[in-house]
């Protein structure tokens, strides 16, 4: 239940209905207890400044009267009592020593008056209390008279208290109003909420549901849903990968034909070798030798197809480790040149190494000569007769630099991103012809990378190809898995 309650908040409508919610709601919420709390204290306010008004009328008429000396005319307590009539409440004044000399409700009168507020009147303050749980506001102002030596004298204290029941009764009111308002939007935000959730989120749920159909359908498909640009860009960028993907598949499956025919081309030929002559009986010995080399060749030819693949698989292991020793890298490279002369001079492919500087970096021998005579042995391949490839060393503080330069047919540019892909061959038939696996690069780059270094190509088909390596000199640890 509690899981279920989890996923379901952290689904997208379900967010965006509750911040649409969050957000209309609590904006009114406030600004209501702001307008009941400020309609409260301006109601007092104003009550208050009006019963202020009303005693300070009847306290000055109160002094002229001459009330405290003489109580006996009743013209006063008339006064009095009007004003309690009018406030609808109580009105009680006192003298100086706080006795009460009029109580509107008679219930009082000759008492001391002693309430804090009355008290402090007596000293000259002018004083309110609103009590909220009755909604009774009572006022105390000191009566005042100018003595024979011209200073303020108190010479009592008036208090007046009105229930003002209809503050609390009108809040009530507001506060109702303010609640079927809050209601209302709620409901609002609900209906709108939850249009604008299943709005922003219907393109995310289109692309589940396109994605489920292609995968029930045994291969994934490319998606199209459109909504707005972050779906557009994602959906964009998973058609990319699907199709990469799907390339990668394809070519890998190419592979796997590739390779069985690439190691059963051989055995047929040495079959086919093997039965003539055990078919011919007492053939001379000059066919046997003919015969045993062209097998010696086919033999040949099935050892260098297994041993790209076993490179390729050492070099895939992720725990691969480097053999990394302090090499000379000029010497390295005229090694392989050396190695791959013979088959250049067969292509008709000039061969050309520039060594700028001498070279020793901290390499693992083995899996950079690969890198190294693969590139090479694709210029010779990807060559034209009359063709060349240089190959140029270079270094700085930092780096070695290995640039191989070719004639040939080049690659063309859509390409280009895909060729360091395992399998992966530009022209399958004439690849087949020229007896590539499309593992070459792949390896090379593997290499390359377990050595903490870069491989960039640049390529005009018709022209020919470049690929320029970068290679650290010092062996950085810890880079190279
Ligand atoms: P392969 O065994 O087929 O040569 P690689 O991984 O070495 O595999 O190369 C991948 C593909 O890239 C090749 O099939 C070829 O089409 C292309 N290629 C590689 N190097 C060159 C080059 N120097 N010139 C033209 N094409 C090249």
């Amino acid at each position: 239940m509690f899981d279920f309650l989890y996923k379901a908040f952290y689904r997208l409508n379900v967010k965006i209905l509750v911040l649409v919610c969050l957000s209309a709601i609590i904006p009114i919420i406030i600004l209501s207890v702001i307008v009941d709390i400020a309609y409260a204290n301006r109601s007092i306010e104003s009550e208050c400044k009006n019963l202020y008004a009303k005693s300070e009328v009847l306290a000055k008429q109160i002094v002229t009267s001459g009330y405290f000396e003489d109580q006996s005319d009743i013209t006063m307590d008339t006064r009095l009592d009007e004003m309690s009539q009018l406030i609808d409440g109580r009105v009680i004044l006192t003298n100086s020593s706080l006795r009460i000399v009029y109580d509107s409700y008679s219930r009082d009168n000759d008492k001391i008056f002693l309430w804090e507020n009355v008290t402090k009147s007596a000293y000259g303050e002018e004083l309110s209390y609103y009590d909220k749980d009755t909604g009774i506001l009572t006022t105390t102002i000191p009566v005042t008279f100018i003595n024979d030596e011209g200073d303020i004298e108190v010479a009592g204290v008036l208090l007046a208290s009105g229930e003002f029941k209809f503050i609390d009764d009108n809040l009530r009111h507001i506060i109702a109003l303010e609640a079927i308002i809050v209601f209302m939007v709620t409901v609002l935000s609900i209906v709108v909420g939850m249009i604008l959730g299943g709005s922003f989120s219907s393109p995310i749920n289109e692309a589940s549901k396109q994605f489920d159909k292609g995968v029930k359908g045994g291969e994934i498909g490319e998606i199209n849903v459109t909504g707005y640009t972050e779906i557009e860009d994602l959906s964009l960028r998973f058609n990319s990968y699907v199709s990469r993907m799907e390339t990668i598949d394809k070519s890998r499956q190419e592979f796997v034909s590739n390779v069985s025919h690439e190691l059963k081309t051989p055995l047929t030929s040495m079959k086919v070798l093997a039965d003539s002559l055990v078919a011919m009986g007492d053939a001379p010995v000059e066919l046997y030798q003919e015969f045993m080399n062209d097998i010696a060749d086919e033999i040949d030819r099935e050892t260098g197809i297994i041993e790209d693949l076993l490179a390729m698989v050492r070099m895939d292991k992720s725990n691969a480790s480097l053999n990394i020793e302090n090499v000379n890298i000029n010497e390295l490279t005229e090694q392989i040149l050396k190695r791959l002369r013979p088959i250049a001079e067969k292509q008709e492919v000039e061969l050309v190494l520039e060594s700028f500087r001498p070279i020793n970096a901290e390499v693992d021998k083995v899996k950079l000569s690969l890198a190294i005579s693969n590139l090479i042995e694709n210029g010779i391949k990807y060559n034209n007769p009359g063709g060349f490839v240089h190959i140029s060393l270079n270094s700085d503080h930092q780096y070695f630099y290995i640039k191989v330069e070719d004639s040939g047919m080049g690659i063309p540019k859509e390409s280009l991103d895909m060729i360091f892909e395992r399998f992966y061959r530009v022209d399958k038939s004439h690849s087949r012809e020229i007896g590539g696996t499309g593992l070459g690069l792949a390896i090379t780059h593997m290499a390359i990378l377990m050595h903490s270094g870069e491989i960039k190509v640049d390529s005009v088909v018709g022209e020919g190809t470049t690929f320029d390596v970068r290679i650290p000199l010092v062996h950085i640890e810890g880079e190279s898995s």
